[in-house]
This record gives C-alpha cells, sequence and structure tokens, in this order.
C-alpha cells in the first residue's frame, strides 16, 4: 500500500513538473511572439488575403481556389462551386474513416437529408480525407479530387470534422463575414503579428443570408491566435465567442447556400 501511496506521489510530483514546464513553453513563447497587426499584415495591395507563408493556408486551414478569391472579395455574390447534386462522395485514406462516417451522418441527419454524403464508388469529384499536417479544406468543391487534411491526433472531434466538411460545403469562416465589426470586437494588439492574415474580412455577404452566430462551428475562439494570452476576438460587449459543435445557424446557412 505504502508503495502505491509512493508511486501515486510520485506521478504527482512528475504532472506538477510537466505543467510547469508546459506553463514555461507557454510564457517564452508570447515573450518571442510579436504583438499586433497593420493593414498589410492582413492583405495584399489589392485587397486580397494572404496566407500563412508557411503552410500556404488561408485563415488557419482553407486552401483557397481562384473562384475563392473574388467570393472573398464580394465580386460574387456566394460561392459559385458548390455540389450541384448536393451529393459528396469521400474516401479516407488514412485516418479514421468510421468516426468521419459518423460525423458526417449526424450533420446529413441534422440538415435534413439536404445534403448526402457517401463513400465514394467511382465519381468523379469527391473529397479525399487523409492525415496530414493538422486539418484544412478547400472551400466548396473544386471539381476532380480534392483533399482535406484531418490529421489523426488532433482533427477528430465531430465538431472539426463538421468544420472541414461544412468549408467544403462552400462555407467561410463565421468571424469573416462583412458584417462582423457590428457583432465581435477584433482585439489587434493582442495578435501574433505573423497570423494578422487569419482576420481578414470579407466584401459582402449574400443577401437574405442567416443571422450572425458567436458559437457557429465555423467561428474561431477568443484566444485564437494570441501573442500573449489575452482575448483577440470578443463580443462588444467583451464577451467570449467561438464554438465547438454545430448550431440551428449553421444548419440555417447550409440549407440556405444549398436552397433547400
Ligand atoms: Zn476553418
Amino acid at each position: 500500500k505504502k508503495n502505491i501511496r509512493t508511486l501515486s506521489s510520485l506521478a504527482k510530483r512528475q504532472d506538477r513538473t510537466m505543467f510547469r514546464v508546459v506553463l514555461l513553453s507557454c510564457l517564452v513563447a508570447f515573450a518571442y511572439a510579436q504583438c499586433g497587426c497593420s493593414p498589410s499584415m492582413i492583405s495584399d495591395e489589392n485587397g486580397l488575403p494572404k496566407a500563412d507563408p508557411e503552410t500556404g493556408l488561408y485563415e488557419g486551414d482553407m486552401r483557397l481556389t481562384s473562384n475563392n478569391f473574388l467570393e472573398l472579395l464580394g465580386l460574387r455574390n456566394t460561392v459559385r462551386n458548390l455540389w450541384t447534386t448536393k451529393i459528396v462522395p469521400y474516401t479516407v485514406v488514412s485516418g479514421n474513416p468510421s468516426a468521419v462516417d459518423s460525423a458526417l451522418a449526424s450533420l446529413q441527419s441534422r440538415l435534413s437529408n439536404c445534403i448526402r454524403f457517401k463513400r465514394r464508388s467511382g465519381e468523379s469529384d469527391y473529397i479525399e480525407v487523409f492525415s496530414g499536417s493538422g486539418c484544412w479544406s478547400y472551400v466548396g468543391r473544386t471539381g476532380g479530387k480534392q483533399q482535406m487534411s484531418l490529421q489523426s491526433n488532433g482533427c477528430y472531434s465531430v465538431g472539426t470534422i463538421q468544420h472541414e466538411f461544412i468549408h467544403a460545403l462552400g462555407l467561410f469562416h463565421e468571424q469573416s463575414r462583412s458584417d462582423r465589426d457590428s457583432f465581435v470586437t477584433v482585439h489587434w494588439g493582442n495578435i501574433n503579428n505573423k497570423q494578422c492574415h487569419n482576420f481578414y474580412k470579407q466584401g459582402s455577404l449574400p443577401s437574405g443570408f442567416p443571422a450572425y452566430d458567436y458559437v457557429s462551428v465555423m467561428h474561431y475562439g477568443t484566444t485564437a491566435f494570441t501573442c500573449n494570452g489575452s482575448k483577440t476576438l470578443t463580443t462588444r460587449s467583451g464577451g467570449n465567442v467561438g464554438g465547438s459543435s454545430l448550431t440551428n445557424l449553421d444548419v440555417a446557412k447550409i440549407r440556405a447556400l444549398y436552397r433547400c
């Protein structure tokens, strides 16, 4: 019994040491991060969003086609490349196929079968899910095979799987809506200056689009891309934002996009 107690106190001590190491690394990371964003860190001279120079991703997890740029600028009223048949074939070549199946079955059911997700059987346009570096997707249907990365370690919550598939259906992030400044405050001074491009704001919204949703599964969290641990994104009155699961407004937006 004494041995067990010794072991458990040893484990606790190791936990505490581990906690200190993690805390220290966070503090060091904050100490070296530069805070604050200027307009040129968010978009280029043509007003187009900037990608992360290392990953080529926009707003953290999107790969964009040339059509998507026009949509982000608001020159197109809505995403042009939808899944016109409302059927989305997919394969999972690495990762956890049954977790993807079940997250999509649940999404499809919440959408009242407006969209049908199915394992691919020879369709030419489809999504290939693989376990790459991080979680990312294209926005809308690109035509042919389009990849989506769901890293086995980190991208397999139901909310994250659905988030990436909602990008593939054609939705961007909630906090990049053109009307976001009426609903949220971006705390520019707390943003890591290498991550400013994540706070790009779109040019226009499709008319009649459902309401802004602070807890959308497509909304980033309150300390996203912080340089110092302080809030980067809040409601206008300072409240927390960000969602981790599908909301009724998310459902309404997808159904509006697909005219269900
Ligand atoms: Zn995203």
